[in-house]
C-alpha cells in the first residue's frame, strides 16, 4: 500500500513550475517554440538529474520520485514531453555502458552541460515491429558506419547527443530476431552536416521531432554501448521506465483536467445555477476523478517494483495504459464541461488536450500493451 506523498518535492517543483504560468506554456506552444526557460531552470535545479546517482553528480533518486517529478509538471500545466528524455535516456549509460563512458558523460547530463534527449529507434516502413528495423552499422577501420533513416525522433534539435539503434548483423544471421541490434552514442554536433540530416516534422502537438536520414554516418567505436548485438536488451530495459515516468505525466495531465473541469463547473452560471449542480455535469468530472485514481495506483506499484529491481513490465505497461486512457477521458469531459469556451486558446485545455492524446500513440501504442499482456502475462498465442 503506497502512503508517501512525496510533499518536499513537490512543493520544490510546484514552487518552480509557478514562476511559469499557463500564459508561459500558451506562448510556447502558439510559437511552436521550445520552452528553453523552463527546462534551464528545471535543470539548473537538479530535478532532471533525479535518477543519476550521486557519485556521478545526480540526486540518486528512486524512479518513484522521478515520478513526482513528471507529474507534477504536468499537474502544474506543462508539459513533460520538452524533457523527460533528458532523465531517462542516460539509463542506457549507467545500465550498459562501460565505467569510461559513465564517467565521460553522466557527470555533464548531470548538470545539464550535456543534452541527452534523442533516442533513435522508429522507422518510416517498419515502425512497431522493431526488430526488423533496417538501419544499419557496419564495422570498418575502427569506426561503425551507420546508413538509414528513422521518424519520429524527439528534441534532437534541443539535444547534444542521442542513443541511437541500429543493426548490426544482418536479421538473416541472427538465430532469434532481437539479436543483431546495437546501441550507439551518437554525438549530434559531429553528425548534422556530415552524414545525419534532420528533417522537422511539423504535428499536432508541438513536439520537437523529426525525419532522420543517415547516409555513411561514421561513429567512433567506443561510442558502442554495452556488447554488440545486445542493443535491443538494453532499449526494453529502458522502456520500463519510461513507461512509469510517462503514467505518471498522465496522471498530472489527469489530475489539472480534473481541477480545470471542477473549476469552471462551480463556477459557470447557466439557467440560474452552476452548470456543476447538473449531474450531467458532474458526473462524468467524478468519473474522471475515479479513473485517474484508479489508475494512480497502478502507476505506485509500477514505480515501487521497478526501484526494488523487480519484475515489472506488466505493471509498468499496465500503468502507461491506464493513466494514458483516464487523461485521455478526463481531457475530454474537461472540455465538454468548458463548452464551447474549451476550444478557447486561453483556456488551455484544447491545448492540454492535445498534448495528452499522444500518449494513447507513443512512446507505445495501445494495442501493443494489450498484446504485451495478452501474450506475456496471461500466456495466449503470440500473433506476431
Ligand atoms: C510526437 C511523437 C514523438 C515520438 N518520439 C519518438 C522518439 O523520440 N523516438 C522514437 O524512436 N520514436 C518516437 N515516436 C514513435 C512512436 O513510438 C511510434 O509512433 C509508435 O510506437 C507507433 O509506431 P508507428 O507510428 O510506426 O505505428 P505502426 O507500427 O505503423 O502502427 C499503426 C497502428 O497500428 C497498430 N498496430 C500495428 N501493428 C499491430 C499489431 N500487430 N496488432 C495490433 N495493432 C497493431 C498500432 O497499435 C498503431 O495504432 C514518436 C511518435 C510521435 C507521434
Amino acid at each position: 500500500m503506497h502512503t508517501e506523498n512525496y510533499d518536499d518535492i513537490r512543493d520544490g517543483v510546484r514552487a518552480l513550475c509557478a514562476e511559469f504560468p499557463d500564459e508561459y506554456f500558451r506562448k510556447v506552444d502558439e510559437a511552436r517554440a521550445y520552452p528553453e526557460a523552463f527546462v534551464d531552470a528545471l535543470t539548473k535545479a537538479g530535478w532532471m538529474a533525479a535518477l543519476i546517482p550521486a557519485e556521478y553528480g545526480g540526486s540518486g533518486l528512486g524512479l518513484a520520485e522521478a515520478s513526482v517529478i513528471m507529474e507534477e509538471i504536468n499537474r502544474n500545466g506543462g508539459n513533460s514531453g520538452a524533457c523527460h528524455g533528458q532523465m531517462y535516456n542516460m539509463n542506457t549509460i549507467l545500465r550498459n555502458g562501460s565505467e569510461a563512458q559513465k564517467e565521460k558523460y553522466l557527470p555533464k547530463i548531470a548538470t545539464g552541460e550535456l543534452r541527452i534527449q534523442s533516442m533513435g529507434v522508429t522507422e518510416p516502413t517498419t515502425g512497431t515491429d522493431t526488430t526488423k528495423l533496417k538501419t544499419t552499422a557496419t564495422k570498418k577501420d575502427g569506426r561503425y558506419v551507420v546508413n538509414g533513416q528513422k521518424v519520429w525522433i524527439s528534441r534532437i534539435q534541443h539535444s547534444d547527443m542521442m542513443i541511437l539503434l541500429a543493426r548490426t548483423t544482418p536479421l538473416s544471421d541472427v538465430k532469434k530476431k532481437s539479436d543483431g541490434l546495437s546501441c550507439f552514442l551518437v554525438d549530434l554536433h559531429q553528425a548534422i552536416g556530415n552524414g545525419l540530416t534532420v528533417r522537422p516534422i511539423l504535428n499536432m502537438v508541438n513536439h520537437e521531432t523529426n525525419e532522420l536520414f543517415f547516409d555513411n554516418l561514421e561513429i567512433p567505436e567506443e561510442n558502442l554501448i554495452g556488447e554488440e548485438g545486445k542493443g535491443f536488451k538494453y532499449i526494453l530495459e529502458g522502456l520500463n521506465a519510461e513507461r512509469i515516468l510517462i503514467a505518471a505525466e498522465c496522471i498530472g495531465d489527469g489530475y489539472w483536467f480534473v481541477d480545470r473541469a471542477k473549476k469552471y463547473a462551480s463556477e459557470r452560471i447557466v439557467f440560474d445555477r452552476p452548470i456543476g449542480m447538473n449531474q450531467g455535469v458532474q458526473f462524468p468530472i467524478a468519473e474522471s476523478y475515479i479513473e485517474v485514481e484508479a489508475a494512480n495506483l497502478m502507476r505506485w506499484k509500477a514505480a515501487h517494483l521497478y526501484d526494488a529491481h523487480r519484475a515489472c513490465g506488466a505493471e509498468a505497461n499496465m500503468a502507461k495504459y491506464l493513466a494514458a486512457k483516464a487523461s485521455w477521458e478526463a481531457a475530454n469531459v474537461c472540455l465538454q464541461t468548458h463548452g464551447g469556451f474549451g476550444f478557447a486558446c486561453e483556456y488551455d485545455i484544447e491545448r492540454k488536450f492535445r498534448e495528452t492524446r499522444l500518449y494513447q500513440v507513443a512512446p507505445i501504442s495501445t494495442n501493443l500493451i494489450f498484446s504485451y499482456v495478452a501474450e506475456h502475462v496471461l500466456g495466449l498465442p503470440r500473433s506476431f
